[in-house]
């Protein structure tokens, strides 16, 4: 079976004539989903978000979908299939669409369990999409789909790097706001104030509307107190989706605790790494050509994040991030970097990062059925005792029957053990 060998048993394909259909995306993350279809219209494709992950995407996709599969799986599945259940879609204009990252765990085969469970739900004339960065789907004939790199690059990039830079204001202004909510709605009015800037299409408007969100939360009246630190890691889905992640943010944020996420960029950036680890191990074939050109995409990456950076730099509560490479440098003292499978590395380098900066409470949020993390993370344990002794790793499994009171009571063991 090739690459390009669509999965066996079904039939629809997006083709020519499906351009103009409705293509529903699942919801992943508030700092990024909602500028995902303005991307899409620009690449002249109509994209709609589904709603916010919910308990009726995680019954939906145990009921349709496999549940042996990781959890952020089932709840992809469920989102899908729970908004075309409400039927406010013509089902012969709507199709269905997801990331696919090419990685070597499962969100590379998510397509294959989607139309699976299409199939039992009983939209299987349904067409999909994967969208990936590199332009080619594994597994799935997509012909009518094909993004334009060029013409969305640079907006698309900016819109991340503005995203990630977002997430921080909001993240250290709402455990600190004095009026309950300002935070959220300057989010709110940021985040739709950048959708209409990549409709423009103008990058540059993307730094003068951070400026101006900078300006603007420096702006809101603070509570002035001290508060103690979490650093949040793991699996991606689980870690930046509030559902995903059963609301432990928000929790802790009620508990007067700031939770310090790494940016979401790092997760792209690692290629850079991995690449060139991967051609030293013998792992995989880069041609001389791309051996050669990433390090001019990292350079012109780093340029525009640079710009971001220097103006978030002017937030009062702005905190610094390690490059991509300086994590993989913690990490290679804990784990070989071959280890790529889900977050791989990043999970040794990011507790690493967050233990140098000062920030030793940590919780790694893993997803039921994610092996991958799994192994990475709780294999990595020792040497993350030896080597940062004062780190207190909290690992918290999740899947759709969990309760939130029982992660809570875990959670208040790691606040309250180091608390003043
Ligand atoms: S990293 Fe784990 S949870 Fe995430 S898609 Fe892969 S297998 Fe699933």
């Amino acid at each position: 079976m090739t690459s390009q060998t669509p999965y066996i048993g079904y039939g629809p394909t997006f083709g020519k004539k499906d351009k103009l259909k409705t293509v529903l995306i699942p919801w992943f993350t508030d700092f990024l989903s909602p500028m995902i279809p303005a991307i899409a219209e620009l690449a002249g494709y109509r994209f709609v978000n589904c709603p916010k992950t919910s308990k009726t995407s995680a019954e939906t996709g145990l009921r349709y979908g496999n549940n042996e599969v990781c959890y952020p799986a089932t709840l992809v599945v469920g989102d899908l299939i729970a908004e075309l259940q409400t039927g406010k879609y013509d089902l012969n204009a709507v199709a269905v669409a997801i990331t696919q990252t090419g990685g070597q765990c499962r969100a590379t085969n998510y397509l294959s369990m989607i139309k699976q469970g299409l199939k039992n739900a009983g939209f299987g004339n349904i067409p999909t999409i994967a969208v990936t960065l590199g332009g080619q789907a594994y597994q799935n004939k997509q012909d009518g789909f094909k993004l334009p790199i060029r013409k969305i690059f640079k907006i698309g990039m900016c819109g991340l790097f503005f995203g990630d830079a977002l997430f921080q204001l909001y993240s250290a202004s709402i455990v600190r706001e004095k009026r309950k909510g300002e935070s959220q709605q300057l989010f709110d009015f940021c985040m739709e104030e950048a959708r209409k800037i990549i409709l423009e299409n103008k990058p540059k408007k993307m730094l003068r509307l951070l400026e101006n969100a900078v300006e603007r939360f420096n702006d809101i009246e603070i509570v002035e107190k001290k508060l103690e630190k979490v650093g949040l890691i793991g699996e991606i889905f689980v870690k930046y989706n509030s559902y995903g992640q059963a609301h432990i943010t928000e929790w802790l944020h009620e508990q007067e605790i700031e939770v310090m996420i790494p940016p979401l960029t790092g997760f792209f950036m690692q290629t850079f790494v991995n690449q060139i680890v991967n051609k030293e191990n013998g792992i995989k074939r880069t041609s001389a050509l791309t051996f050669k050109l990433l390090p001019l995409l990292y350079k012109f990456l780093d340029y525009y994040k640079q710009k971001f950076e220097k103006i978030i730099q002017k937030y009062r509560f702005y905190t610094a991030h390690e490059s991509i490479f300086e994590i993989a440098q913690h990490a290679q003292e804990i784990i070989d970097l071959s280890n790529q499978f889900g977050e791989g590395w990043m999970i040794a380098g990011e507790i690493a990062s967050f233990s140098r900066r000062g920030i030793n409470r940590v919780v790694c949020v893993q997803p039921f059925g994610c092996i991958a993390n799994h192994v990475v993370a709780k294999g990595i344990e020792r040497r993350i005792k030896q080597l940062y002794p004062a780190v207190n790793l909290l690992y918290l499994d999740i899947d759709g029957g969990m309760s939130e009171v029982n992660l809570q009571n875990r959670l208040h063991f790691l606040i309250e053990k180091e608390s003043p």
